[in-house]
């Protein structure tokens, strides 16, 4: 199965209701040989107007944190836990998180990326149930032969100011991170 065809079942899905109040799916973009894949919580409006990950506030936030830590966005795959917008940006429900979890790991298994970067706490919680971002966040976990990493979400910064500074900071740890898998990768 290529990425193309599951965006394609996910574009049709309904398999929760948040399929009755989107206007767009989002399934994600980005290459389908990325070593780098970035998960955020769910789509917002912006993004939810365009069926393209990360193109509002939080986006613009994001291109930034990744051009300070040289990371060029189409090297990358970008995507969401939840492929449909919450109304009103709530987080995402455990029963929409449940119904949506086979395409995100559908995705992780064509794309097959050597490191995950988890953007906020419902990434995070999806991989490691137990874990608290204030403890794991900016330090590698190495599961399977991957590197997982967290950070916080870029949205986050829109209510707290002093996370940019750390946010940028793990983004240049990240590269670190890739550059280093990629060297042992060969
Ligand atoms: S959020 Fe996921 S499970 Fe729910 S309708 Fe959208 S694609 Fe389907």
């Amino acid at each position: 199965m290529s990425l193309n065809e599951i965006a394609e079942e996910i574009k049709a899905c309904k398999l929760c209701p948040l399929h009755k109040s989107r206007k767009n799916a989002v399934p994600g973009e980005g290459s389908s040989k990325a070593k780098l894949m970035l998960i955020g919580e769910a789509p917002g409006v912006e993004e939810d107007e365009q069926g393209r990950p990360f193109v509002g506030r939080a986006g613009k936030i994001l291109n930034d944190a990744l051009r300070f830590a040289n990371l060029d966005r189409k090297d990358l795959f970008i995507t969401s836990v939840v492929k449909c917008r919450p109304p009103y940006n709530r987080v995402p429900n455990i029963e929409e998180r449940k119904a949506c979890i086979s395409y995100l790991k559908r995705q992780i298994d064509v794309i097959n990326p050597k490191v995950i970067c988890l953007l906020g706490n419902i990434a995070l919680k999806t991989f490691f149930k137990k874990a608290s971002i204030s403890k794991v966040r900016g330090k590698a976990i190495e599961m399977y032969d991957r590197i997982y990493f967290c950070t916080y979400h870029p949205a986050a910064i829109l209510y707290n100011l002093s996370l940019k500074s750390v946010i940028y900071e793990d983004m240049r740890r990240l590269k670190e991170l890739v550059e280093k898998f990629m060297v042992n990768d060969y």
